[in-house]
């Protein structure tokens, strides 16, 4: 396989070649044709978000190169009448599988388990998920995210958070000096974001977020358990700017009233913080709790790798919760609502986000739930929108590139059979998707998901999670 691709390298370099035949011996997957989209409304979301209607949309070269200006000769003619556009969604928490082993065995072993980008990818792109965040980047997230710039796997954009924390199999930081090191490391490592988690204390917490603001890195993260109790200005801290969910708030208290939600609004608001509410992921959360079938009876659960599959049903967290612990779940649930709410009424903006890959929380298909549920907690389906598009563009400061529907931005887009404006599930009903200017249509979308469905049934039988973690014992 090397061979054939040096080979093929050399073949671009002897040949004196025109610049089209050149793209062409590289594949066909780098090339992108031109499109234009007709008779379609466009949502573009940006901040007025003035639809406009029966418009021609023409996607070249990976970018929208006009709105309503002239169709290029040789475009190919997508028919978009009654149908919608808006720009790819998305997920700000998610956490994507990765090959790797838990820790080296001998020099040279590689990782325990691999897995095919393309088929962890095709769950993404599949739902119009053109952009997600990574929230504990490992080496081999650079690795995907390479793949996916080099054209050799069909994915989103990634951005990457390094996680940091108290103790654990991540990077680990208990005082100060290893806490502001261990930000460093992360630069030099060229992750974008850092991420603290939970079992920081309190001097180490406040250092990493000082040297991230130093080495110009945004910080998303937990709220440290140290803070349990204490008033909530002491961990709104100017440049921790993102909160990972709405349940780092639920578990700093027992005061679970409207009154408390404003609090945290206002503190948020005063300091600069964003929140992802991540609701869907709390009420997957109390959907297993109360039964495991929760997770079988998703629609999306066959498109789940099998070793992840064998883990939620037989190694989950939530499986036997008392009946106390599901009622906790669920009044932390009632009060994330209140807070979304809150949030909301303080001009606090929220972005989207699932926790995608934890369990029950299916790539792709949840951010679909997430919008569902933050309109359920109060918000309209355009502000719904906007969080799963332009805001987390603007958090990520990548929003002169994607999260609206502008000439110049990155062709990353939704075509809908129905409004979204009029029924927030509308983004469910896909025609197709642009990544990066390729289109994927109806027919090519449901051959990638039937293609990760058959090969997960046909590997079942070689997953087993507990066979797994036992065989760690060997070593
Ligand atoms: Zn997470």
């Amino acid at each position: 396989m090397k061979y054939l691709k040096l080979l093929s390298l050399f073949i671009v370099i002897s040949f004196n070649v025109n610049a089209q035949d050149k793209l062409n011996l590289y594949s066909d997957k780098q090339a992108n044709d031109t499109y234009a989209i007709t008779h379609v409304n466009v949502i573009p979301m940006t901040k007025d978000n003035t639809v406009i209607k029966n418009a021609t949309v023409v996607i070249q070269h990976t970018k929208i190169q006009s709105i309503n200006g002239a169709i290029p000769k040789h475009a190919k003619i997508i028919d978009g009448t009654g149908k919608w556009l808006i720009p790819g969604l998305i997920d700000m928490h998610v956490h994507n599988l990765a090959s790797s082993s838990p820790f080296v065995m001998y020099p040279t072993k590689g990782p325990l388990v691999n897995y095919n980008t393309q088929d962890l990818m095709t769950l993404y792109v599949a739902n119009g998920v053109t952009t997600v965040f990574e929230l504990s980047a490992k080496p081999e997230h650079i690795g995907q995210r390479n793949e996916i710039t080099r054209g050799d796997v069909i994915g989103p954009r990634i951005a990457l958070a390094a996680l940091i924390d108290g103790k654990g199999m991540s990077m680990t930081a208990t005082n100060p000096s290893d806490g502001r090191q261990a930000v460093r490391i992360a630069k030099a490592e060229q992750y974008e974001f850092i991420k603290v988690y939970s079992q920081l204390n309190e001097e180490t917490f406040k250092a990493i977020i000082d040297e991230a603001k130093q080495q110009n890195m945004k910080v998303v993260g937990h709220i440290p358990t140290v803070f349990k109790g204490k008033p909530g200005k002491d961990f709104f801290i100017p440049h921790f700017g993102l909160i990972a969910h709405a349940e780092e708030l639920s578990k700093q208290t027992n005061d679970y009233s409207y009154e408390k939600a404003k609090e945290f609004a206002r503190l948020a608001k005063e300091n600069g913080t964003r929140l992802i509410p991540n609701l869907s992921n709390m009420e997957s959360i109390i959907k297993q709790a109360k039964s495991l079938q929760s997770i079988q009876d998703l629609q999306s659960f066959k498109y789940v790798h099998p070793l992840m599959q064998s883990k939620w049903l037989t190694a989950n967290r939530y499986n036997g919760a008392s009946e106390e612990l599901i009622e906790y779940f669920q009044h932390q649930a009632d009060f994330h609502k209140l807070i979304v709410k809150a949030f909301k009424e303080n001009n606090v903006p929220m972005v989207a986000g699932t926790d995608a890959g934890t369990s029950g929380i299916v790539w792709g298909f949840s951010l679909h739930d997430e919008l569902k549920l933050l309109v359920e907690a109060g918000l309209t389906n355009e502000e719904a929108l906007a969080s799963g598009t332009r805001l987390g563009a603007k958090w990520l400061e990548i929003d002169d590139k994607v999260g609206t529907i502008e000439m110049g931005k990155f062709a990353d887009l939704i075509l809908l059979e129905d409004n979204p404006l009029l029924n927030i599930s509308n983004t469910r009903k896909i025609s197709g998707v642009f990544v990066n200017g390729k289109w994927l249509d109806e027919t090519k979308i449901d051959s990638m998901l039937l293609g990760v469905e058959n090969w997960n049934n046909a590997n079942k039988e070689n997953y087993d999670w507990n066979a797994l973690i036992n065989s760690l014992n060997d070593y």
